[in-house]
């Protein structure tokens, strides 16, 4: 039985909420922001409540279940963020009152700044990018021009390896810079050869993601920053793998001059249906001076961990900043649930979240090696890795495989990505979830593989159990057919 939908609960004349009388003159609507084709319901507040509550629960989430989309980190977002976030005296605040007014906010962004330098090894840092894809972004136009103010004018170029994540190549090509594509060798690591043949003295840099999107952690990533820096290049590394690399490596002290964090990834924030997200950057000496701004300075550095008593803090813009990436400071609630997380966890919890990512991954990488093949699969994998949706015998492809696992009520790896692997299933379990759960996924996996052999239409025509069934994914991207809030079509 299907339930009734808005449309079907309305009845003219029924109303939510009843105004107050006016006390303000009435004034006439300008006839040109009046619409009345609109054919709105007419709902009680149960109505309405009945119909939000039944909608959130149509889609899959990490609240409902395991969500092991690789490149996402899709991890449990803990409550206590949620509590501190929206406590009076962060969501009550307005980004227009006065420096003075706001020293409590000013000092968590400053924690937050010191943290993340610590945290990646690097001498700067700015919490103004609003998403990952934006830190990279801030990251190549700081890059840009720290090269131009050198006057060297003929660097044009960003080197990226073709095991980097998509949003590189696409905030490369927003810059007005160019992209020039690094083969991998057959371990999944860059190959050094075509590396030093692209390294010329037309280079901003690199552009490095790593742990790479095979979930492989770059084995020359010493020899490849070197190659860089011997052209005049600057690294950057798209930091949003961190989750494998908290507490164990840091970026910074690798040569890397600048990377975003994705603290909607690594920093247990909660992300998806588009934000909101945050996506600080960290920078070596040299390009602090280019950063994004305003960034929070404090006045009273005071001696060791004194800054944390009394301090005072105050906005500044860095000296050659790029400028600002969004109207005021970032994303600040995100900001607030990333400090409580960091806080929360401490150094050494830093530290185990990367180890049992890693141990997660390497876990469910063992079990599915028995269920399909794993391309890079003879060496041991970081946060990820990335197995072959292939089954002997059968027909099936990556898609039907995904498909067929939200009948199992997981949610689907990222798959087609990356293009390195053909039918790639991109499978990212995070520290946050048990042995069992992931016992339970492989087992899912191996029913589906047998499947595919003995009841492939199954397959073909999954998923079964979805409000809605299988879409034409292109057409539903080229040709969005929304029906009115829940109306039937
Ligand atoms: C998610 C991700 C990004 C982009 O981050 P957004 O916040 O989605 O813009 C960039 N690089 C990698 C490796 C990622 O996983």
């Amino acid at each position: 039985m299907t339930e009734p939908l808005i449309y079907d609960l309305g009845a003219p004349g029924r109303r939510a909420v009843r105004m107050p009388e006016s006390d303000v003159p009435l004034t006439e609507i300008p006839a040109l922001m009046v619409r009345d084709e609109l054919n709105l319901p007419e709902v009680s507040e149960i109505d309405v409540v009945r119909h939000y509550t039944r909608l959130s629960g149509l889609n899959h989430s990490i609240d409902k279940g395991f969500y092991p989309l690789g490149s996402c980190t899709m991890k449990y977002n803990p409550r206590i963020n949620e509590d501190v976030a929206r406590l009076p005296g962060f969501a009550g605040i307005h980004p227009l009152q006065d420096e003075e007014t706001i020293q409590g906010a000013l000092f968590l962004t400053f924690v937050l700044q010191e943290w993340l330098k610590e945290i990646g090894g690097f001498s700067g840092a700015s919490l103004q990018p609003a998403a990952g894809a934006h830190g990279e972004f801030a990251g190549i136009l700081m890059m840009r021009a720290y090269h131009l103010d050198r006057g060297d004018t003929k660097r044009s170029k960003i080197l990226i390896p073709d095991s980097a994540h998509g949003t590189n190549p696409a905030s490369t090509t927003m810059s007005g810079l160019q992209v020039v594509e690094i083969p991998s060798d057959e371990r999944g690591n860059v190959d050094l050869e075509s590396l030093r043949a692209a390294c010329d003295d037309t280079v901003v840099g690199l552009m490095i993601t790593n742990p790479n999107t095979l979930g492989l952690f770059e084995e020359q990533i010493e020899a490849v920053v070197r190659l860089i820096q011997n052209c005049g290049g600057l690294v950057y590394g798209d930091g949003a793998n961190m989750n494998a690399l908290l507490g164990v490596a840091r970026p910074g002290e690798l040569g890397f001059d600048v990377m975003h964090y994705n603290l909607h990834k690594t920093f247990g924030t909660p992300h998806g249906g588009g934000g909101p997200g945050s996506g600080p950057v960290g920078v070596s000496e040299r390009l602090i001076p280019f950063l994004p701004g305003p960034i929070v300075e404090t006045t009273q550095p005071g001696e060791g961990n004194d800054w944390e008593e009394r301090p005072h803090h105050r906005l500044v813009m860095p000296e050659k900043s790029i400028g600002r990436m969004t109207a005021f400071y970032g994303q600040f609630s995100v900001l607030v649930r990333a400090y409580t997380y960091i806080r929360m966890h401490g150094p050494e919890g830093m530290r185990r979240i990367a180890e049992h990512a890693v141990l997660n991954a390497n876990y469910l990488q063992a079990l599915v090696s028995k269920i399909f093949p794993i391309p890079f699969g003879n060496r041991a994998c970081m946060h990820e890795f990335v197995a072959e949706g292939k089954v002997e015998g059968s027909d099936v492809r990556a898609l039907d495989i995904a498909k067929r696992l939200m009948d199992f009520g997981f949610h689907p790896p990222t798959n087609y990505f990356p293009l390195i692997v053909h039918e790639a299933l991109m499978i990212e379990p995070t520290e946050t979830e048990s042995k069992q759960t992931l016992d339970r996924f492989a087992r899912a996996l191996a029913d589906i593989a047998r499947e595919a052999v003995q009841d492939p239409d199954s397959l073909f025509t999954a998923p079964h159990s979805t409000p809605i069934a299988r879409l034409d994914e292109v057409k539903a991207a080229k040709d969005l057919v929304i029906c009115r809030w829940g109306q039937s079509e």
